[in-house]
């Protein structure tokens, strides 16, 4: 199709945190264009593993363009566990989230061979750890943020001492679903390369685990004893990841603040906590 033709996009994962965030940007944020028709598709609609299903799907939207997010997702804890089902491809990253690094790894080569052999342009998107409302806020398979604003919510409440996993000391850098959305349209839109890029706030954010557990304390008025479990593995020390390519294309995007970004999904968890993951 030309690019005049307004789209037609499918987003998998529709229900998922990412695709919530997308959601909300293309229709409160005036995501969308005029003509422009938004599917947001979820699991229950269509097994995308199920090859008949996933063309049932594909010829009743005829998408022009696809938003590709549905997948196997956990914290550190659920890769350790089940490195297997995160695995599509035989072959070794950090040992604690082998199977996940491969799977997404391939994504970059799958996309560079359907370009060589057809001319498609797909490209992959690789955000740093991601956080939001509609996230997965369970103990055990969650990631950390959000594993740990509910561990923090039922410390409050039962007047028990918080059990953060780990020393504390690992870094990471985070970044809210709505900025993903938000860099997702643009790449939708704008980003042409095959090659991927990475969505993720500057090398010198990366931050101590403890120092994002102090502000889901100071936004859930959380005054109790903090405790750091350090019989629970650590995963990487840090994950530093350069955003001098995403800071090469959009030098004015402005990321919403740690601290403002936790507040808001904290304020989410406690409002939602009824349907909330
Ligand atoms: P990762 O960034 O891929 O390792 O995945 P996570 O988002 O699960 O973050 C894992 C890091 O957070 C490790 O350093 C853990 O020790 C630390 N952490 C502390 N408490 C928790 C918790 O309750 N859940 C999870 N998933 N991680 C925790």
């Amino acid at each position: 199709q030309t690019k005049t033709e307004p789209m037609r996009v499918l987003v998998t994962g529709g229900s998922g945190l990412v695709g919530k965030a997308i959601e909300h940007v293309v229709k409160q944020e005036g995501g969308c264009l005029e003509g422009e028709q938004w599917t947001f598709l979820c699991s229950k609609e269509a097994n995308l593993v199920d090859l008949q299903q996933t063309r049932a799907v594909f010829e009743k939207y005829r998408p022009t363009h696809v938003i590709h997010l549905a997948a196997k997702v956990g914290g550190l804890y659920l890769h350790m566990k089940e490195n297997l089902h995160f695995l599509i491809h035989n072959g070794p990253p950090h040992d604690s989230n082998f199977g996940y690094s491969h799977a997404k790894r391939m994504i970059d080569i799958q996309n560079r061979g359907y370009f060589e052999q057809h001319g498609r342009r797909y490209t992959a998107v690789i955000p740093t750890n991601v956080y939001g409302p509609y996230d997965n806020f369970n103990f055990e398979n969650g990631h950390v943020l959000s594993a740990l604003m509910h561990k923090t919510y039922a410390a409050k409440k039962e007047g028990t001492p918080l059990q953060v996993w780990g020393s504390g000391t690992p870094r990471r850098q985070f970044i809210y679903s709505l900025d993903v959305a938000r860099l997702f349209l643009w790449v939708l839109r704008e980003y042409d390369e095959i090659d991927p890029i990475i969505l993720s706030v500057g090398e010198e954010e990366e931050l101590p685990i403890k120092d994002a557990v102090e502000m889901i304390a100071d936004a859930l008025d959380f005054k109790g004893q903090i405790v750091f479990d350090t019989s629970k593995s650590d995963g990487q020390m840090k994950k530093t990841a350069s955003n001098a390519k995403l800071q090469r294309y959009l030098p004015d995007f402005t990321f919403t603040p740690l601290s403002e970004g936790i507040k808001k999904t904290c304020d989410w968890f406690v409002n939602n906590y009824d349907i909330a993951r």
